[in-house]
């Protein structure tokens, strides 16, 4: 693993006076608790003095509260219009400002949380993926938020992205994109040809001037392809050209470890995920002194949404896990893994009902009624922030209630609207009869008004 010390670090360029954008702050994000600042280290790892920096820059220019993404990036909520440059200057000072200036990814690669540290990977996956960082940095047009995921192990099921850089037989990789129909291969080849030849397929994929490489047409993939083969016969034959769809497996082992205790080669290995994705500074800060305490060599932000430490050898975490277990989850089987919940009321203007306090009610009942693992969104509007994809049930606030849609995703049209009481108490029917059934429209209901659409 590369050290954070090495990171990139920029001065303060001319364009941080430009109005909506600043180092540190590309973009930052107008929500209903004001600006919302994203950090994203490198590879997804931090210091403990860089985490320090964060916890100390949500308390100070935020409203204390972090949430995590699924790309393994932060989010300091509760910025303003006057904090965020003096957010800006600590982040920078702290190596984690932006990386470019031209509206690009600041972070382009996706890594599992133990890259560099699991004995199983055929790739220096770091290695790799700092390489790509750089050659992606060089590409004019990519979209913000171009994906790579780079794994070095066989048999993992990998998470969504619009390119991918797998360790393949004899010490290849493939590198992969993502399509309407799945993954498809596109080249085989060593490891180190694999950054040019990345970068080369990143840099027709922004020509196209499309947003996701999953939205390109048959026509234009093919001409990807044609890319990579000229580029590679330029120099060699093509090791491989293979267009089917891409041989990763689905059901393999998971991309990030699931929240708990493990030992990897010696070490004790923590896993914790933040309820909902948010944290607060305080709590981070806890981590940080628990990272200290058990000698951890750094702090991994997971994609599962939270953090990732490594202790040092022959030190036993077990009792630090079980210190954290009132701000985190810390075991996999926890019911609100399966929840995603936005900020919603009276976080977000745009929310009329509290998500966050909702979500927990539900988890709480989930976890009660001992029903089988849901996948749950509570969504403060249709907007849906915290899920834009289907889920087995998503409830969509509006005017104090929630829609329920079942399977489907916050834009689609609930079939009744509920408090959540009666969420609740539908929940313990949908045990015996199912989802679709306990969420059906029912017509003592509707001619009380509950499940009519609100105003
Ligand atoms: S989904 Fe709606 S309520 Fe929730 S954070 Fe987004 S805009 Fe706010």
């Amino acid at each position: 693993m590369s050290a954070p010390a090495r990171q990139h670090r920029r001065a303060l360029p001319e364009a941080s006076s430009r109005r909506g954008w600043c180092p540190g702050l590309a973009r930052p994000m107008p929500t209903g608790d004001g600006l919302l600042a994203r950090v994203h280290p490198p590879l997804g790892v931090l210091t403990c003095d860089q985490a320090r920096a964060v916890a100390e820059g949500a308390r100070r220019f935020g409203n204390g509260h972090m949430d995590f993404t699924a790309r393994a990036n932060l989010q300091i909520r509760g910025v303003s219009d006057t904090t965020r440059r003096p957010l800006a200057r600590l982040l920078e000072t702290a190596g984690l400002g932006d990386v470019r200036t031209d509206g690009g990814p600041q972070r382009l690669t996706l890594t599992s949380p133990l890259a560099g540290c699991d004995s199983t990977e055929r790739l220096d996956v770091p290695v790799l993926a700092h390489a790509i960082e750089a050659a992606g940095r060089a590409i004019p047009g990519l979209p913000a938020k171009t994906l790579v995921v780079v794994e070095g192990r066989p048999d993992v099921t990998l998470p969504d992205a619009d390119c991918f850089v797998a360790a393949s037989v004899a010490d290849t990789v493939v590198i992969a994109a993502a399509t309407t129909e799945g993954r498809r291969d596109f080249v085989t080849c060593g490891e180190h040809e694999a950054p040019p030849l990345v970068a080369a397929l990143l840099a027709a994929f922004a020509r196209t001037g499309h947003r996701r490489m999953r939205d390109l047409s048959d026509e234009e993939l093919e001409a990807l392809v044609e890319t990579l083969h000229a580029l590679r016969q330029a120099k060699d034959p093509p090791l491989k050209a293979d267009r089917r769809r891409g041989s990763n497996t689905r059901d393999g082992k998971p991309f990030a470890p699931n929240a708990g205790l493990r030992t990897i080669a010696g070490h004790h290995v923590i896993a914790i995920d933040a309820p909902f994705g948010r944290c607060s500074a305080a709590s981070l800060d806890r981590v940080v002194r628990m990272a200290d305490v058990i000698g951890a060599d750094a702090i991994r932000l997971s994609p599962t949404r939270g953090f990732v430490l490594r202790a040092a050898p022959g030190t036993d975490a077990a009792p630090l896990l079980a210190a954290l277990a009132d701000a985190f989850i810390v075991t996999p089987d926890d019911p609100r893994r399966g929840i995603d919940a936005c900020t919603g009321a009276p976080g977000c203007a745009s929310g009329s009902t509290p998500t966050l306090v909702d979500a927990a009610r539900l988890a709480d009942a989930l976890r009660s009624l001992e029903m089988p693992p849901l996948a749950v969104h509570v969504s403060g509007c249709a907007k849906g922030c915290a899920r834009p994809a289907p889920a087995d049930l998503t409830l969509v606030g509006r005017a104090g209630l929630y829609g329920a849609i079942i399977g489907r995703a916050p834009g689609d049209e609930p079939a009744l609207y509920l408090p959540i009481e009666a969420v609740l108490e539908r929940l313990g029917r949908a045990k015996t009869v199912g989802l679709a059934a306990a969420f059906a429209p029912d017509t003592d209901s509707m001619v009380c008004g509950r499940t009519r659409r609100p105003a």
